[in-house]
């Protein structure tokens, strides 16, 4: 009997990958935090590793080009859409297993940052609580590495399941493999998907996940007040480069310092595409506003920092769509 069973939940699931929906011209401004954005020639959400498959399959047969969207809270999206298939991973597994001193967490790339760390929480593992409140899903995170002051969400990485585009193989790879530096990673070259990856954490005493319990909330009050957390992609700009600075007889690489100084925050708002008053270097829209505004502001942003220092800032988030280099260079 239980052998029909598991027969006949086998054959469901192979119907359900056999039959990965691929929807046509998908609205992307409810799928990224500026809620900006045209639509998607072609969108899906992908449930299983072979629904991927499938999807870039058909990417290849109808000779399309292929975007990996996370949570979209990093990433900027053409008013005029993307014109080829948007994939986005809905594997969300997590699990985790106990070894002496360490514990290894596996997460699928779907699940969200959010769901890694309420698991954590919830089994007593420590570690992950300084990710608390970013917007992002495992993918994206490992894709951008993502930071909050001297802890990088690569450096708890300890190996990922990836797959190569150009091969649909599946490949298993070390942290080392990533190569992970200031918001970026291998990833960014968008020649893989990352499936799913192992975090070594520490399992945690009473004390000290009460501990990670109250940095996790105290962490959210922080983030509440300093940054805006709706309709952003977070920080807008990236840091210079030591040539850039060194080559513009500036001092710091760090991007914040010369924005403040340009005393943009809360005073420049392009059509609703505004600095916001909490933070000069995070960009946030109104109901109404679209990317092309926002491409306005960055620009006069861009402007207004070479007439004072030389220096030209370049975006951060992921420019999705655009035919040509909306910006400044
Ligand atoms: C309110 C707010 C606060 C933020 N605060 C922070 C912060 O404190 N620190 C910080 O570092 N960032 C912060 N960010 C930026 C953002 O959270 C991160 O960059 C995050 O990694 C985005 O994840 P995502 O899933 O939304 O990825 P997306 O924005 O959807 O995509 C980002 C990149 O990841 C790639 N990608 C997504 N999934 C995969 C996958 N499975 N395989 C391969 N590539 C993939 C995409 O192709 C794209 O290039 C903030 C953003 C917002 C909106």
């Amino acid at each position: 009997m239980k052998k029909y069973i598991l027969l006949i939940l086998c054959i469901l699931l192979s119907i359900q990958t056999k039959t990965l929906e691929i929807f046509k011209n998908i609205p992307l401004a409810e799928k990224n935090w500026f809620k900006t954005g045209g639509s998607a020639k072609f969108y899906c959400e992908p449930q299983t590793t072979t629904d991927i498959k499938l999807a870039l399959n058909f990417a290849n047969k109808n000779n399309l080009e292929v975007f990996i969207l996370g949570q979209g809270a990093h990433v900027l999206i053409s008013d005029d859409g993307f014109d080829g298939i948007v994939i986005t991973p809905k594997m969300k597994r997590i699990s985790h297993i106990f070894y002496e001193s360490y514990v290894l967490v596996n997460a699928q790339a779907g699940a969200t940052i959010f769901e890694l760390i309420e698991y954590c929480m919830k089994n007593s593992i420590i570690g992950l609580e300084e990710f608390a409140y970013i917007p992002a899903s495992v993918g994206g995170a490992l894709c951008n590495n993502i930071k909050y002051f001297s802890k990088n969400i690569g450096d708890y990485v300890a190996c990922s399941k990836i797959l190569e585009k150009s091969t649909n193989k599946i490949i298993n790879v070390e942290q080392k493999w990533f190569n992970f530096g200031y918001n970026t990673s291998k990833l960014k070259n968008e020649n893989h998907i990352l499936l799913d990856t192992t975090f070594k954490l520490k399992p945690g005493t009473k004390l000290e996940c009460a501990y990670a319990k109250g940095r996790h909330d105290e962490i959210i009050r922080q983030r509440k007040s300093r940054y805006p957390t709706k309709r952003t992609c977070g920080f807008f700009f990236r840091n210079f480069t030591k040539k850039e600075v060194e080559l513009t007889n500036n001092k710091t690489t760090n991007v914040i310092y010369y924005l403040s100084k340009l005393c943009i925050a809360g005073n420049l708002n392009i059509c609703g595409a505004h600095v916001s008053h909490k933070h000069p270097n995070m960009l946030a829209t109104k109901i109404g506003t679209n990317t092309n505004n926002i491409i306005d502001l960055a620009i006069e942003i861009q402007k207004m920092c070479y007439k004072k220092f030389g220096l030209i800032p370049q975006p951060e988030c992921k420019l999705v769509g655009f035919k040509k280099y909306p910006l400044i260079k």
